[in-house]
């Protein structure tokens, strides 16, 4: 089969979040199974970018309303991703440091739909199916059936993903001469509230529809940011499937952005060493338990409790354990991270930036990671975590609850709570420090997540199924 995975981000080239890493890893092993991947993104300044040799393939002319553009398709020279890689470039639009947060961003994504649409086009034949992830690349199923430029493409099969229902790509009518010129008939399929819904769109045009995880799917219907009847009408076209890992780039034994490399057998040893080395690094004791955070500093993750539950655990339980945060975001959680750190006398650091290289120390040298997300369709963090033997603390929601067994099951390994509250935060941490204080059974359950199997492989095959049914 052939595919073309249409998305924002795809790392190494450009990650923002769990995007990114999906789409870095899905083609790829698309790829090693037989098949041929490609994935297209927008061409954005990056290092990777400066450091890869490029080849143009195709370069066309065409319209966003009355703006007519040149867009330029490059592909990676030597294929090191370990799949085609496309990028488009649209001069001054897309060519930016940053992915996203920018004003013009609603007519950078649609113009850079309509450069991938109009090079399919130009193809002489067709691909098998075109998989388009999250909402800046949701119009795409709604371009190639009911836009009259496109019509040669309709009957090419659809898939949506979706990464993030929070995020919907909304338009106002006064902008919808930017899609192109579209059978009328069709306008109520862009319409969610008013206005345009990109992820609305998508969800309603797409052959089938995928969520991250199947906890995640049935949340939708009671809570998506407005969409839920939207899940609920569509429900016959969405799956669940689970996210799965990189398990080349996140392995503790040959991962090329930490110097401690462990495996199962050698996991005591390798994890001191690295939390010895994050310790230090921070100033924490490491005596105590290290509790760390990774993620955006937003409502969705729960961050906005932190300040609070950090406080309340060292007044309730004492100073029995550290925390360390690593997250950008919100300004004001970022200034009440701030306060607490300060309140904290040492006991809690924060790093605020991103930084890829500290997230694998993170991983590898905390003992706990705490994730008190108020959505999580999947969550990428608890199965790097638990691939490094840290154990996971999280809220009982979407992917969380599909990977994350509280120990107090039978074989259990992780923590988890109910309410992304202060109070259930608190209780877990007490549970943690509780737990730390037990090395016997602390070990015992990094020996279990370390052989858990969260790897690509078996959620491709789903993928591949369902791209067959169609
Ligand atoms: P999201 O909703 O942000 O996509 P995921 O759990 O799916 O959440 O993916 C988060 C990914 O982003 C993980 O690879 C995590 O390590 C990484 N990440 C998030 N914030 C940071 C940061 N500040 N520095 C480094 N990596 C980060």
């Amino acid at each position: 089969m052939e595919v073309i995975h249409v998305s924002a981000e795809c790392y190494p080239v450009a990650k923002a979040g769990g995007l990114g890493d999906v789409v870095g890893a899905l083609p790829k092993y698309q790829h090693q199974a037989g098949h041929i991947a490609k994935v297209v993104m927008p061409m954005y300044q990056t290092k990777f970018l400066n450091t890869h040799e490029w080849d143009v393939v195709h370069k066309g002319y065409t319209n966003l309303g009355n703006w007519w553009f040149i867009y330029t398709i490059i592909k990676e020279r030597h294929n090191t991703l370990g799949f085609d890689l496309y990028l488009v470039d649209i001069n001054g639009l897309l060519d930016r440091e940053r992915i996203y947060g920018y004003d013009d961003d609603s007519a950078r994504f649609i113009s850079f739909q309509i450069a991938v649409v109009d090079w399919l086009s130009s193809w002489k034949h067709h691909p098998d199916v075109i998989h388009v992830h999250d909402h800046q690349a949701a119009l795409i199923p709604f371009m190639i059936k009911h836009t009259y430029r496109y019509q040669q493409l309709r009957d090419i099969p659809t898939v949506l993903t979706i990464h993030n229902a929070e995020y919907q790509g909304w338009l106002g009518w006064d902008k919808s001469y930017f899609i192109p010129a579209w059978d009328t008939w069709k306008s109520g399929l862009l319409e969610w509230n008013n206005s345009i819904n990109a992820l609305a769109c998508g969800i309603r045009c797409a052959w089938k529809v995928t969520t991250v995880s199947r906890s995640y799917l049935e949340e939708l219907r009671g809570s998506a940011n407005g969409l839920e009847a939207l899940f609920e009408y569509e429900k016959g076209k969405c799956t669940g499937i689970l996210n799965g890992i990189d398990t080349k780039v996140w392995d503790p034994e040959t991962d090329r952005y930490i110097e401690n490399h462990f495996n199962v057998k050698s996991r005591s040893g390798g994890k001191a060493e690295n939390k010895k080395l994050l310790c230090e690094r921070f100033a924490l004791d490491e005596k105590k338990p290290l509790i760390s955070f990774i993620g955006r500093l937003v409502g969705e993750k729960g961050a906005d409790l932190l300040p609070a539950a950090i406080g309340d655990s060292f007044y309730y339980i004492g100073r029995k354990m550290n925390f360390l945060i690593l997250g950008s975001g919100s300004p004001v959680i970022v200034e009440n991270l701030e306060k607490a750190r300060t309140l904290s006398e040492g006991d809690c650091s924060i790093y605020i930036g991103y930084d890829e290289t500290l997230s694998h120390l993170i991983y590898a040298g905390s003992d706990f990671i705490l994730m008190p997300s108020r959505v999580e369709p999947c969550g990428l963090n608890q199965m790097y975590a638990m691939r490094y033997g840290t154990i996971p603390i999280v809220r009982n929601t979407g992917g969380l609850k599909d990977t994350v067994r509280d120990f107090g099951e039978p074989d259990g390994y992780g923590i988890r709570f109910n309410n992304a509250i202060v109070g259930d935060i608190t209780q877990a941490v007490w549970r943690a420090v509780q737990l730390y204080d037990d090395p016997v059974l602390m070990d015992e359950l990094r020996r279990r997540m370390m052989r858990l199997d969260f790897s690509w492989e078996s959620s491709m095959k789903h993928y591949l199924d369902l791209y067959a049914s169609l």
